[in-house]
């Protein structure tokens, strides 16, 4: 997975994120200091849960979960795209 990049939004040079604070289950404040020496913004970055795209694995039951990891990945896409149509 790439890290997150964050740009400056004074600048738009890429910046660092020096730390974050969890605001809620779904916010979190991301504290950013860009890269540009001649720029040195620092600033607050919100990143929010949008929307889940494909359901995590762990809503399943605890049964069916682990008849799964016997399955390979492209036999686990066959049968969950033959549940959703
Ligand atoms: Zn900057």
């Amino acid at each position: 997975m790439r890290p997150v990049l964050v740009r400056c939004n004074r600048c738009g040079s890429a910046a660092a994120i020096d730390s974050s604070k969890e605001i809620s289950d779904v916010v979190k404040h991301l504290y950013c200091m860009c890269r540009n020496v001649e720029c040195g913004h620092t600033f607050v970055v919100s990143m929010e849960f949008s929307h889940t795209l494909s359901p995590s694995a762990l809503d399943l039951p605890e049964d069916v979960r682990e008849r799964l990891k016997g399955y390979s990945r492209s036999q686990q896409q066959l049968l969950f795209s033959s549940i959703q149509s």
